[in-house]
C-alpha cells in the first residue's frame, strides 16, 4: 500500500468511512499527511477532471455509458467500466 498523493509508504489505517453501499477503508499518509481510501477506489478517478469533462460532455450529447466507455478507451487508452463513467457524470 503506497500514498496516492506522494507514493510514500509511511500508511496508516485511518479508520473507516460509511458510504451508501459499503464501507471503505480510509489511509493517512505520515509523509504528506494526506487521507485517501483504498486503492481500488481510484478506478473512478482515472483521467482526472479533463476525463470527467469529456464524460460529461459526451453524456450531454446522449452518448449512451457504453459508447462513452468505448470512446475513452479508444481515444484517450483509458479503461473505465460503464458503471464508473455513470459514477462520473454525476460529480
Ligand atoms: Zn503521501
Amino acid at each position: 500500500m503506497r500514498c496516492y498523493y506522494c507514493r510514500s509508504k509511511k500508511v496508516v489505517k485511518y479508520g473507516k468511512r460509511k458510504t451508501k453501499y459499503k464501507l471503505k477503508q480510509l489511509y493517512g499518509c505520515n509523509n504528506c499527511k494526506r487521507k485517501f481510501v483504498e486503492e481500488k477506489d481510484y478506478e473512478r478517478l482515472k483521467g482526472g477532471k479533463k476525463i470527467n469533462l469529456i464524460i460529461k460532455d459526451l453524456h450531454s450529447r446522449g452518448l449512451s455509458l457504453r459508447d462513452i466507455s468505448h470512446h475513452l478507451e479508444k481515444c484517450h487508452n483509458i479503461n473505465l467500466h460503464h458503471s464508473n463513467v455513470l459514477r462520473r457524470t454525476r460529480r
